[in-house]
């Protein structure tokens, strides 16, 4: 099946140096970034956070996860966004990863805790990195918890090294670095060469160096409150020669600042009320796709939010509880409905399975994949999948016992599970313990998917309430 890749480049400015830079050679050039490192800055923040079993926590600009992996490790439903597809590809086995900007998250949140390891929230200017610190505060439950690991500016002034040279894995790295400009950034450019399989060869890193008050300042935007800052992962005072600047701190009441609205691409997982019901909106180019807007407000908002315009409107299902919002959201936007041709609601566009359209300079396709009911149908989207109610979080839709169990079985192995592992899913329900996840996760984790065939699937639908019981599954 082909994928499109969509592209979020703005055609005048070319690709941020930060689209450049976290390719495969970026385990190269920070070759110190391994799975050790991270269990341990891992256990300082579970630490520092007071985090524990089932707690839901966001890795923002997770990298190869391994962060993410240290975590689930340790009983915590911790998830993963990064904007590089290379390192997301790394991280998939790791635990559910999604990707995106850092300044418009899809998940809808509330996390118990957002991390944000090695500097990442200063990439952008100061506008930008107001919108990083305004989506962690949207993300967080009030009284939620981050851990932002960032440069230490005076350490970062004293030991700067202008110019370094060193080997890894064949490649020859050099690092050139300056700190320039106002506001003060660190530059460095890095220059890769000795094999020809790494690209780009060359690239400029710039982060905004914050003082502790201006950090301080961007966070408090945002509604972001410091409880302590440290010199390094073992928790000591950050001095001016720590090598760290931590900053651990909760989410305070009242609502956080203007969010981002730059950035082609839009992806928003929206808390619809209901049974724990999700309502997506896509898109791409000014246009997007609501699908299953049963919080008609809430997908407009988003929708205003972004700047975009709904062209669909997407049904994976006819159950009420995912069309409710059909009507109001097109007496508002115009847009079309697509549901499958058997949905007994209101439709302007039948479908069966393998439709294509576009939405601004991408196409979505509609998935058949009947079994929860025969009108069910999965939304694919740029390397993300909204399965409705076909597929869950550690979970499937639910199902008798005969041929509609049979076609779900057929279409969780079939359809989805000839997905990509790195597909996202992202469902129609709140029902696991993370928001979303990846076809490859579920394929080792979700218990129906490890069934070996048909019969023992049905037996653990028969099953299922004692399943959950023993396995503590809410
Ligand atoms: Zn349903």
């Amino acid at each position: 099946m082909e994928r499109r890749v969509s592209s979020r480049r703005n055609d005048t400015c070319g690709p941020e140096w930060f689209e450049l830079a976290f390719r495969a050679c970026y385990l190269d050039v920070y070759a110190r970034r391994d799975g050790d490192a991270a269990a341990r800055e891992a256990a300082f923040a579970a630490e520092a956070l007071g985090l524990g079993t089932g707690m839901r926590v966001l890795d923002l600009c997770c990298g190869a996860g391994h962060h993410v992996a240290a975590l689930r490790a340790s009983g915590i439903a911790c998830v993963g966004v990064d904007l590089s597809r290379e390192l997301l590809a790394l991280a998939c086995p790791r635990g559910p990863v999604a990707r995106c900007d850092m300044r418009g998250v899809p998940h809808a949140g509330p996390f118990d805790a957002v991390v944000t390891f090695f500097t990442t929230i200063g990439y952008f200017d100061d506008e930008g990195n107001a919108a990083t610190a305004s989506e962690i505060a949207r993300l967080l439950a009030t009284g939620g918890r981050f851990l932002v690991d960032y440069l230490n500016p005076a350490r970062v002034r004293s030991s700067l090294v202008p110019e370094s040279l060193r080997e890894v894995n064949g490649r020859t790295i050099k690092e050139t670095r300056s700190i320039e400009g106002t506001p003060r950034r660190v530059l460095k450019r890095v220059e890769i060469s000795g094999t020809d399989d790494c690209k780009p060869r060359e690239y400029t890193e710039s982060v905004r160096l914050y003082e502790p008050g201006e950090m301080a300042a961007l966070l408090g935007g945002a509604g972001l409150e410091i409880d302590s800052v440290h010199g390094d992962f073992d928790g000591s005072a950050c001095t001016d020669s720590s090598p760290r600047m931590i900053i651990v701190g909760h989410k305070a009441g009242g609502t956080p600042g203007a969010r981002w609205r730059g950035g082609r691409e839009v992806f928003r997982q929206i808390r619809a009320g209901g049974d724990r019901n999700f309502a997506y909106l896509f898109g791409n180019g000014g246009e997007a796709a609501a699908v299953d807007p049963v919080a008609p407000s809430r997908v407009l908002g988003a929708a205003r939010e972004a700047g975009v315009t709904i062209r669909y409107i997407v049904n994976t299902h006819g159950h009420h509880d995912h069309t409710a919002g059909n009507a109001e959201l097109r007496a508002a936007t115009g847009a079309e409905i697509i549901a499958h041709e058997a949905a007994g609601t209101q439709k302007d566009i039948a479908v069966t399975g393998g439709e294509r359209f576009k939405v601004g300079d991408t196409e979505f396709e509609i998935l058949a994949t009947p079994g929860h009911t025969p009108d069910s149908i999965c939304v694919l989207w740029d390397g993300r999948l909204m399965s409705g109610d076909t597929l869950f979080v550690g979970k499937v839709g639910g199902t008798g016992f005969g041929a509609d169990a049979r076609a779900e079985y057929a279409s969780l192995h079939e359809v989805i599970g000839k997905l990509p592992d790195e597909t996202e899913v992202w469902p129609g329900h709140d029902y696991g313990t993370e928001p979303s996840s990846t076809v490859g996760h579920e394929k080792a984790t979700n218990p129906f998917l490890l069934r070996p065939d048909f019969d023992s699937f049905v037996d653990l639908k028969r099953n299922w309430a004692e399943y959950k019981r023993e396995h503590g599954i809410r």
